[in-house]
């Protein structure tokens, strides 16, 4: 090991950047940042400095460098861009005994700063012994992506009870176990969702009994398909999981990103919302939270779009199971973009309605009236089998039979096939692509755009508009 990595506490000790540009702006902010009395030593400074210099945060010393303005100092920073004047800083330092960062050279420096991510009081450093600061800021950023914003208020309140909690747990055996529990189960949860009162009340339920025992179960939305449409928290769930319970519809490129050890187990049916195992899905959610693990449950798209989020939430409440819960992109917006359709658009519609045509009752539970009625685009969710009845009715009820449509099946994946067409004649066009779930169809005149706009995969195969609108027999327009 090159350097040794230490956290130095610069709080009202005074440190002195010696240049006067962007760079050493940027130092400046750092150590400000940290809260180090900062001393700027440049004959001119650019516009940002000089604010921190007129507001006071700063002393600036409009003066070339010389040893003496090291006097006091804990630290220094050479940033001048001038190789000479970088040294001998380098040198006045080193003879002082002060700690010098010659930005960018390592062999003129004692210290050098690591690439930070900053969740305080929590802090990690990554260095490259100045090797490859590049690599560094990369490392860096993937821990970043790792640690959500809720490490610091998790690092301060065991920070405040850490005292209390080892007074409670004198064996140090018990006393990580208690820890690794705490971290990975319903109080970090607690924490993250900002319920702060909660969290420290159950951490002192620990103290005075048993450890908790309890985990939690996050309700995460796992997208369309494409797995650079997660979002970083539904990452990091999946990093975290001990158990994901998944439906079919989750694609093996977002199951791919779980934590190496988790186990996945695939429940429910394939995105047709009715599964014959729901309360088999309650049951295992809470067993598995119940022994103190972290459940993700990962429905395709979002899971309070057509998704059954809300029974499952329902019943995780009536069991005392803590949970979060992570949107996902729905289906009609991922299929949408993914298609070149914009679901509103000034000129076409000004409104999307979300609906879902699935099982025999959907046809008497809908209002077809209103969706016929209204120039408004409708993204049909679980609507392939239905597409004859779906037709029908809009016409029936009125939409004009030369309303653009869309197919999407498989969006976002390498699979995706758009098909184009009018309402007239979507049934029929279901059948001749013999389209397979899932699939979103989206009516309105938006969906003509695909043909002009589409970006991704195959172009969308359109059907001959001059065609006549071809109605699968028994149809009336
Ligand atoms: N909760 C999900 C929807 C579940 S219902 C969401 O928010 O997206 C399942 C239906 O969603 C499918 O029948 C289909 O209509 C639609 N769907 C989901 N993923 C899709 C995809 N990748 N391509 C096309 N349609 C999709």
């Amino acid at each position: 090991m090159r350097y040794l990595p230490l956290f130095v506490d610069l709080q009202e000790r005074r440190a002195v950047v010696v240049g006067g540009g962007g760079i050493a702006a940027r130092k400046t902010a750092l150590l400000l940042e940290a809260g180090a009395e900062v001393h700027v030593v440049a004959p001119r400074i650019g516009a940002e400095l000089d604010a921190l210099a007129k507001s006071g945060r700063i002393a600036h010393h409009a003066v070339p460098f010389s040893p003496d303005a090291l006097a006091d100092a804990r630290l220094v920073v050479a940033a001048t861009g001038d190789a000479s004047v970088n040294c001998e800083v380098a040198v006045a330092a080193e003879a002082r005994g002060i700690h010098v960062n010659v930005v960018d050279d390592a062999d003129l420096s004692s210290c050098i700063v690591p690439a930070i991510v900053d969740r305080s009081p929590l802090i990690v450093a990554v260095g490259t012994a100045g090797a490859a600061p590049v690599l560094a800021r990369h490392v860096r950023t993937r821990i970043e992506s790792m640690l959500d914003e809720s490490f610091g208020r998790l690092a301060a309140v065991l920070g405040r009870w850490r005292a209390r909690i080892r007074a409670a747990w004198p064996e140090s055996g018990a006393r990580r176990r208690l820890y690794d529990q705490l971290l990975t189960g319903a109080f970090a949860s607690l924490i993250r969702c900002g319920r702060m009162p909660e969290a420290e009340s159950l951490l002192a339920r620990a103290l005075e009994s048993s450890p908790p025992s309890g985990g939690r179960v996050l309700l995460v939305g796992a997208g369309p398909g494409d797995p650079g449409l997660l979002t970083l928290n539904a990452l990091r769930a999946l990093q975290a999981a001990d158990v994901v319970l998944h439906d079919r519809l989750v694609s093996a490129a977002v199951l791919a990103l779980s934590r190496r050890d988790a186990l996945l187990v695939e429940v429910g049916k394939s995105g047709c919302g009715r599964s014959t195992a729901q309360g088999d899905i309650h049951r295992l959610m809470v067993e598995h939270a119940r022994a103190g693990r972290t459940v993700v449950r990962l429905k395709g798209g979002d899971p309070f779009i057509f998704g059954r989020g809300g029974e499952e939430l329902e019943h995780l409440r009536a069991a005392g199971v803590v949970y979060e819960v992570i949107p996902g992109i729905t289906a009609a917006s991922a299929c949408a973009a993914y298609a070149g359709i914009p679901l509103t658009h000034r000129e076409h519609s000004k409104s999307v309605r979300l609906v879902t045509a699935h099982g025999r009752e959907f046809t008497d539970a809908i209002d077809w009236r209103a969706l016929a009625a209204s120039q408004e685009t409708l993204a049909v969710y679980m609507g392939v089998a239905t597409v004859s009845e779906l037709q029908r009715e809009l016409l029936c009820y009125g939409r004009d039979a030369a309303t653009p449509v869309a197919f999407v099946e498989n969006g976002t994946l390498p699979t995706q096939r758009v098909i184009v067409g009018r309402l007239g004649e979507a049934a029929r066009l279901a059948a001749e692509h013999q389209l397979t779930a899932p699939a979103l169809l989206i009516v309105g005149s938006v969906a003509a755009l695909a043909a002009r706009l589409h970006w991704y995969g195959a172009p969308p195969l359109v059907s001959d508009p001059t065609a006549k609108h071809r109605l699968p027999a028994g149809l009336a327009a």
